[in-house]
């Protein structure tokens, strides 16, 4: 099968290059196991190169108004539309998510640059009255070059929209993408080298061991962002701290609650506990509701509901616009998926559909698994306190409210919950007892621009998606004007 996209080069310093050692890695079409592209197996000597581009960078691209500064992003994002289709078909075969909400990817990173392009304005200090006879001040300073770690489920697009607030503060950034699915990465590099200035923005590919580590242990690089896994969020956390004093923030993984009450309408929770799954990128969305909490009046005819639902979806080209559920991203996240199935099997969860590989020719080679409900899941079994990132349903029940609080907070993790109910009090009770960093009442997976994001317990440090996020890739200066 051909490569869907030759492009094969980071981006340092403004050149597009392979890596110093000239290694490169293939990557493939999780669907079907092809090769479909190569990225550069990045080093250490490339994150130094990087580091170092993007230090000579910084100050010029600091000192632009917020004016230049904004309309250079904003052009930067008009050039990533131009070659939407082209990056949505590349991240599409690198990916295994589903095309039809894939499209929404290019048009979120493009959003993001607007929006934190239009916040420059916004990077103020204050005036401070701490003495009446002088002035003390503050001000926002860019940290300088910081980096972006990001995961697989949707790379492009936190490879932009999760940079656009650093660039806004005036940084210049070092991105390392995801080793499964670089291949959109290579193709940013090439729109990025013509719409930013020489060395504000550098991308790295490679592993996690080299490449990322090198990042974090980079003296230069004081400010940290990752998106990924509880286990990396933790090794990248003592990593840093082996090095220098950084400021680093994450955001992990999820095991997230929908809590349902006696008074929805079951079909309404089905549905919404399908698209709070994420089924469509196999449910590999760290704000998946993976736990459903029902009601013991509603259990049985929500379950029936969503397992005849779950039992419909279509698996197979995640390009064929038909499609509901791709593949899982790598053999690494089948067999992940796979080890939950069999723990599953120990602990006595009762399954209720799926719990395998599908059949059929065109799943033989891929990484396939079936869209999953597992009922009658309690607190002490792996699918109830472990993230599966994968199209696993768990189903628990609930009696009383304070039972359903404290079967929500009963993992480690804390970044989304939903509530579904029509009665404002236990709504509103629910969503501030439940530790989890991002709450829908009767709503579930959206993220809206503007509406910080991000996780309580394990789930994270930080907020990002807001002006929050662009506040944090600064440091406050304090100057104190003595007049007398
Ligand atoms: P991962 O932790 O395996 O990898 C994420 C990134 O970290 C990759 O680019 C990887 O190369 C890099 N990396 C790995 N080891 C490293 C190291 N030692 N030092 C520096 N970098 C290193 O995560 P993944 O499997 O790609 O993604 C799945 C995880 O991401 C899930 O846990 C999911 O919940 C989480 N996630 C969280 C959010 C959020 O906003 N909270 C969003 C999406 C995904």
């Amino acid at each position: 099968m051909a490569y869907v996209t030759n492009s094969d080069r980071m981006l340092i310093g403004g050149e597009l290059v392979h890596s110093s050692n000239g290694e490169f890695d293939p990557s493939i079409n999780p669907a079907n196991e092809a090769v479909i592209g190569r990225s550069p197996r990045g080093t250490t000597e490339d994150v130094a190169r990087a580091v170092a581009s993007a230090q000579a960078a910084w100050p010029a691209w600091a000192a632009t108004t917020p004016g230049e500064r904004g309309a250079r992003m904003r052009a930067f994002g008009q050039a990533l539309k131009a070659r939407a289709e082209e990056i949505l078909h590349v991240e599409v075969a690198d990916t295994g998510n589903t095309i039809t909400p894939m499209r929404g990817d290019v048009g979120m990173a493009v959003e993001s640059l607007d929006y934190y392009a239009g916040l420059i304005h916004e990077l103020k200090g204050e005036t401070i009255p701490a003495t009446p006879d002088n002035l003390h001040i503050t001000l926002r300073e860019p940290y300088g070059v910081v980096a972006r770690i990001a995961p697989f489920n949707h790379p492009l697009m936190f490879a932009v929209a999760r940079t656009a607030a650093a660039l806004a503060a005036g940084n210049a950034v070092i991105v390392k993408p995801p080793e499964t699915s670089p291949l959109s990465a290579m193709v940013l590099a090439e729109i990025a080298r013509e719409a930013l200035p020489q060395g504000v923005f550098n991308i790295v590919t490679g592993t996690g061991a080299t490449v990322g580590d090198a990042i974090v242990r980079h003296p230069d690089i004081k400010r940290i962002a990752f998106i990924g896994s509880p286990g990396t969020g933790r090794a990248i956390q003592r990593a840093a701290a082996d090095v220098a004093v950084k400021h680093v923030t994450l955001e992990l993984g999820g095991k997230n609650p929908l809590i349902a009450f006696p008074d929805t309408d079951p079909d309404v929770i089905a549905a919404a506990a399908m698209r709070g799954m994420n089924f469509t990128w196999q449910g590999q969305s760290c704000g998946s509701t993976s736990r459903l909490l029902l009601h013991e009046d509603i259990h049985d005819a929500v379950l029936d509901r969503v397992v005849e639902r779950v039992s419909k979806l279509r698996l197979g080209d995640p390009a064929d616009p038909a499609t509901d559920m791709g593949p899982v991203n790598s053999r690494v996240q089948l067999e992940k998926v796979l080890a939950f199935f069999e723990a599953a099997k120990v602990d006595g969860a009762r399954l209720m559909t799926g719990g395998g590989r599908p059949d059929g020719a065109p799943f033989r080679r891929g990484f396939w698994v079936e869209p999953t409900v597992y009922a009658d899941v309690r607190p002490g079994m792996r699918l109830w306190q472990e993230e599966v990132f994968g199209p696993i349903l768990s189903v628990g029940r609930w009696k009383t409210v304070d039972e359903a609080v404290e079967l929500a907070n009963s993992t480690e993790y804390g970044l989304t919950g939903a509530v579904w109910t029509n009665d404002i009090r236990n709504a509103l009770n629910v969503a501030r007892r439940v530790r989890s960093g991002h709450i829908w009442i009767n709503g579930c997976s959206s993220h809206f621009l503007g509406v910080p994001f991000g996780g309580m317990k394990n789930s994270g440090v930080g907020r990002e998606e807001g002006i929050e996020e662009m506040v944090s890739y600064t440091e406050a200066k304090t100057i104190n004007i003595m007049l007398n």
